[in-house]
């Protein structure tokens, strides 16, 4: 949360109406307007009385299930670094998500001197990771998963459901921070615990002044902040799609999903039949239902809106997600953890180059179509750790500014600039269909080949398969939705090849 409030735009969310009254949002006050609503819930001496409670009547009522924040700190005695020195590390990181900790173990493998930088270095990440097992099982991290599911499931509709064999897996993200904390220890990583608020460039190093008034010098600055976005420069307006949801992982009587199979997405509306006003906004702009069953008991449900501009305000998807579970017959004993989830979609990419490299959230790695990112930037990292590395080993006659121009070029080659401008095409189309549209969308989207879909979701397709990808997608649509696509399609098409052609250079 801390993260998504230094965000520096100011992000607009759907006006939204309910109980008669019209609230406009902004990215900020819809976040204060979520920490009231949870703070609304009971204090700690009524939370055992509240949890024996069945929930299955209002959002107010789901929240109150509601833990106190549980913020839980790994048991590491973490090296720190030592101010009074006046030491010049080769890379400092900033951040320590997935995305900064990769690379800082990486650098520091190959005996480089690393500082990683983050106000909770030892806090286990909070959000509730699922990759695709295969992306996990190419980077041999079969491990840093705790729970797999041998297949996923979607419905696009009351009937029609679609069985995807496709392994999906549940990052343990106590496992896979662990194992990285562990081999940064190892290989000689400093940690310093404070926010980065600011940065001085010389020619050959860079200052980076730190909230608690330290300073840290470093060859290399790597900004791995995430969205925030703390020092990695933008130069063009930035205009993202939100993926916007809130999850549960939740205690429940009983649920009616196979706990063989993660549910991908649920696109039925059946459960919004009896408020006219709620499905109106549904059909136009949709949120689904993505599942993790654990146990018949043990549940992880995320009401979901793929990606609007701007956002849908999370009070109205925590409201479609308690008619959901009551449709559904799903009454929630207790939550151990909530989730709200908020992640800038497509947009602009960072200056390129610039001084600070970036990786992860920073550097415009979401997949512009999916709001994934987790295993994308694991298989980045060595791609920015190696560059790095080779830069700063072979030639120290480079200036700052020439090496990060290397790193970001091995980070963002043509071809993965191509690819992410096809990807925000395919936000494009997505932002334009009403529930309808995106469900003949998903229907063509899963009857395609695996090798395509697949490709698509982990961004291992690049340009001239992506085209046959848009092709077999387009032959494989029915009429209604070729007509949609090529309605719909034809602004960001041409936004696309404009942008192609732009960015050749
Ligand atoms: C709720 C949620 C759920 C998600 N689920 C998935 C998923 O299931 N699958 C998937 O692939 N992707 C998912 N994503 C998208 C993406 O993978 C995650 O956002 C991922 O955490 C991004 O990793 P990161 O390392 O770039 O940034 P983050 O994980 O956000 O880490 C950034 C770090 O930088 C630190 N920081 C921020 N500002 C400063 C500063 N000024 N100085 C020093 N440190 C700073 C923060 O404390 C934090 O530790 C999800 C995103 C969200 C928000």
């Amino acid at each position: 949360m801390d993260t998504l409030l230094r965000t520096h735009n100011k992000l607009e969310f759907l006006p939204y109406s309910h109980g008669g009254f019209t609230e406009k949002l902004s990215y900020l006050s819809s976040l204060k307007l979520q920490s009231q609503d949870l703070k609304l819930g009971p204090k700690k001496s009524d939370l055992k009385r509240v949890r024996n409670v069945c929930v299955k009547a209002s959002s107010s009522a789901l929240l109150e299930l509601v833990p106190e924040s549980k913020k839980e700190n790994l048991e590491f005695e973490l090296p720190m670094y030592d101010p009074s020195k006046g030491l010049v590390v080769d890379l400092a990181v900033v951040g320590g998500g997935p995305a900064g900790l990769a690379v800082a173990q990486q650098v520091s493998e190959a005996g480089l001197l690393v500082c990683s930088i983050d106000p909770f270095p030892k806090l286990i990440w909070p959000n509730n990771y699922g990759v695709w097992v295969d992306e996990f099982e190419a980077m041999d991290l079969l491990d840093c998963l705790d729970t797999t599911w041998s297949g996923a499931v979607v419905y696009t509709d009351d009937k029609t459901k679609k069985d995807l064999d496709r392994p999906y897996g549940r990052v343990n993200r106590k496992q896979l921070k662990s194992k990285m904390l562990q081999k940064c220890i190892s290989n000689g990583v400093k940690f310093h615990q404070a926010k980065v608020i600011k940065v001085i460039h010389e020619e050959s190093k860079s200052m980076l002044i730190c909230n608690d008034g330290v300073t840290v010098q470093a060859t290399v600055v790597l900004d791995a902040t995430g969205f925030s976005r703390c020092l990695v420069k933008y130069d063009k307006p930035y205009n993202p799609g939100y993926q916007v949801a809130y999850g549960i992982l939740a205690e429940v009587e009983e649920h009616p999903f196979d706990v063989e199979k993660m549910l991908f997405m649920d696109w039925r509306d059946s459960h919004l039949n009896d408020d006219k006003k709620m499905k109106e906004r549904n059909s136009k702009i949709p949120t689904f239902l993505y599942a993790m069953p654990f146990s018949p008991n043990r549940i992880f449900l995320e009401e979901t809106s793929l990606v609007a501009r701007p956002g849908l305000p999370i009070k109205d998807i925590q409201e479609r997600m308690v008619a959901r579970l009551r449709h559904l017959g799903i009454r929630v004993k207790s939550i151990e953890e909530d989730e709200h989830c908020v992640i800038p979609m497509g947009g602009p990419l960072p200056v390129l180059p610039q001084r600070i490299v970036g990786i992860g959230g920073t550097a415009g790695m979401v997949h512009p179509s999916t709001g994934y990112m987790v295993a994308r930037t694991l298989a980045a990292a060595p791609i920015v750790a190696n560059s790095i590395v080779r830069y700063l080993s072979s030639d120290r006659t480079l200036s700052g500014y020439d090496l990060s121009a290397e790193v970001w070029k091995d980070l963002w080659p043509i071809e993965r600039r191509r690819q992410r401008e096809f990807f925000c095409f395919g936000m494009d189309i997505l932002l334009k269909l009403d529930l309808q549209g995106t469900r003949r969308f998903f229907e063509a989207f899963f009857d395609l080949e695996p090798r395509y879909w697949h490709g698509f979701l982990s961004s291992r397709l690049f340009l001239p398969e992506l085209l046959f990808f848009g092709l077999s997608l387009f032959s494989h649509a029915s009429n209604t939705s070729r007509i949609e696509i090529m309605v719909k399609g034809t602004l960001p098409l041409v936004k696309m090849i404009k942008n192609l052609t732009q960015g050749e250079d």
